[in-house]
């Protein structure tokens, strides 16, 4: 996986838990492009060290999470990653919480697009806050004739983000502070079926993604070519040391 190191060109505040960093540097004149809603591994600096190890080494796992690509501009050579703040602690979250113009960040990747199928007969996108992003990067992908439906769960009102999307993409949003609810769950149970085959995107806590897919396999419209999953951080997991 190739990397490059970058630095921070600008820092927003999107919402109450989304932090916008934009990156920039030399190193992203080679970033493919068109990989909007795939993802990138984020390589932080070791604690007392400005910049990250970029080098291949034991131990690297401990320093890289994955993110999602919001926008990538190749003639300003501008990265931008969008990152879950004031929900946890952790060494990424931590980083964007503190980031600063200039500050060094790594990237490795990009991995593949997540969306199956963009030209499928109808699309049923779930996720939580970590996934808001990749959710809006495919919404802007899918053609004008796209149809289905978006649950997306934010944990306050002030949350909720514009979107760009298809007419005929019915999105809503579900209000609620409390990751213990699969309440995703609910929504895939009650979600509204069209004719033919749905491309599906569920990205969200892990064992909540579990509990989606289970139930998925058992509908009629489930087809797994056409399915990704993926539990987009776990509860379960215990904060990793530094
Ligand atoms: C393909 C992919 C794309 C992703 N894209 C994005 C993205 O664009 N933006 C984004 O913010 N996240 C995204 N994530 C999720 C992100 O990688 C995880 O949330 C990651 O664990 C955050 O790392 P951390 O260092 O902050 O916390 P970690 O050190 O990994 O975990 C510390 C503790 O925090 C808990 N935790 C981790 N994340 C959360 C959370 N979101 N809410 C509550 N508790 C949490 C863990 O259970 C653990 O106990 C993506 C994940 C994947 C697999």
């Amino acid at each position: 996986m190739e990397m490059r190191m970058t630095q921070v060109h600008e820092v927003i505040d999107l919402a109450p838990h989304m932090r916008r960093i934009v990156l920039m540097g030399e190193e992203l004149s080679s970033f493919p492009t068109d990989m909007e809603s795939a993802h990138v591994k984020v390589i932080v600096p070791r604690p007392g060290q400005e910049k990250p190890e970029l080098a291949p080494h034991s131990g690297m796992k401990k320093y890289m999470r994955s993110y999602t690509i919001r926008h990538f501009d190749k003639n300003w050579h501008l990265l931008t990653l969008d990152f879950v703040v004031n929900r946890h602690e952790g060494l990424c979250t931590n980083w964007a919480k503190n980031a600063k113009v200039g500050d060094f960040l790594g990237i490795a990747g990009p991995g593949p697009v997540k969306h199956k199928d963009f030209n499928a007969d109808w699309h049923l996108l779930l996720g939580d806050i970590t996934a808001f992003p990749a959710i809006a990067a495919t919404l802007e992908r899918l053609p004008q004739t796209a149809r289905g439906a978006i649950y997306i769960h934010v944990p306050s009102a002030e949350d909720k983000q514009e979107l760009t999307l298809p007419d005929n993409m019915n999105l809503h949003w579900l209000i609620n502070d409390d990751n213990s609810q699969n309440i995703l769950l609910e929504c895939l149970k009650n979600a509204e079926v069209l004719e033919g085959k749905p491309a599906v995107f569920i990205a969200a806590e892990g064992a909540h993604v579990q509990a989606m897919l289970g139930y998925l396999k058992s509908a009629p419209y489930y087809d797994k070519e056409l399915t990704y999953t993926s539990g987009y951080w776990n509860a379960a997991r215990k904060p990793r040391k530094s």
